[in-house]
């Protein structure tokens, strides 16, 4: 095997924890967030998962695990939810309350890729609060690296990994040089919840601050959010006796 040393940069957003029912605010400009519990996003902690695995089962491969989060300073939270699990340094860009585009973020991990002298970025496939599914692509574009998306498995062999991707049909395997984007999928790993010993270590891993600007990176965000809604309320069901019955009600209702 190759002695190729893996810097691996894990993103990982805070988010509204994914067991609340998100309630939308008075104003219909987005949900409540006031009172609300916050949480790593569950792809992000797959992807942390899948990293600190990677370093377990090849202890010299991985020089670092990098972990960063774009968010308000209490997104530093989900950074020592990172570090307790196993990245070794990490980095909160602190945005204040102000929500980031996909375009935005990518462009603050290009410049932290950069600085980390990162080969393997391991994202979230979406953050679970916009569902953009768009910031592993977008890094990977501003990089011009190789994306491997929706990963299912990660195989590394020297300088080259396989992933297993989930696709419509079932599962693709795709092979790609270093320097690398994965993203990943629901299926790839079961992450591990931090030991109360580890979150205590945690506490003396490096946490660095920064602004965007400190990147050079001045957001400017080009969407403009209109109106959320709630989904419609589902009318109430009919039940029916026979099959007949239904047949005679999907008629009646002009469905067959
Ligand atoms: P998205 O494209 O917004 O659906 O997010 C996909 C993935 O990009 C997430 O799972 C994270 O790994 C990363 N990401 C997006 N936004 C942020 C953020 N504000 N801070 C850290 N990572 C982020």
């Amino acid at each position: 095997m190759s002695s190729t040393k893996l810097r691996i940069l894990v993103p990982v957003k805070r988010v509204i924890d994914f067991a609340i029912k998100p309630r939308i605010n008075k104003a219909q400009t987005g949900v409540e967030t006031k009172g609300v519990k916050f949480s790593i996003n569950p792809f992000c902690d797959i992807a942390l998962e899948e990293s600190v695995r990677i370093k377990e089962n090849s202890k010299d491969l991985v020089e670092k695990i990098h972990a960063v989060s774009i968010g308000p300073s209490k997104a530093k939270d989900v950074l020592r939810t990172a570090l307790a699990k196993g990245a070794d340094t990490s980095t909160l860009v602190d945005v204040g309350e102000q929500e980031v585009e996909p375009l935005q973020v990518a462009k603050m991990l290009k410049k932290l890729v950069e600085r980390e002298n990162s080969n393997l970025v391991i994202l979230g496939k979406q953050a679970i609060d916009d569902d953009s599914n768009q910031t592993g692509q977008i890094l990977a574009g501003l990089l011009k690296w190789p994306q491997a998306t929706n990963a299912f498995k990660v195989e590394l062999d020297g300088e080259s990994v396989a992933v297993t991707r989930e696709v419509d049909e079932g599962v693709e395997t795709v092979k790609a040089k270093l320097p690398l984007i994965i993203t990943t999928d629901l299926r790839l790993n079961e992450p591990r919840y931090a030991s109360l010993q580890n979150i205590m270590k945690a506490k003396k891993k490096p946490l660095e601050t920064l602004k965007a600007a400190d990147l050079g990176i001045e957001i400017e965000n080009r969407l403009e959010t209109l109106k959320v809604e709630e989904p419609p309320a589902r009318s109430a069901g009919v039940k029916v006796e026979t099959v007949d019955e239904l047949i005679s009600k999907l008629k009646e209702l002009k469905a067959i």
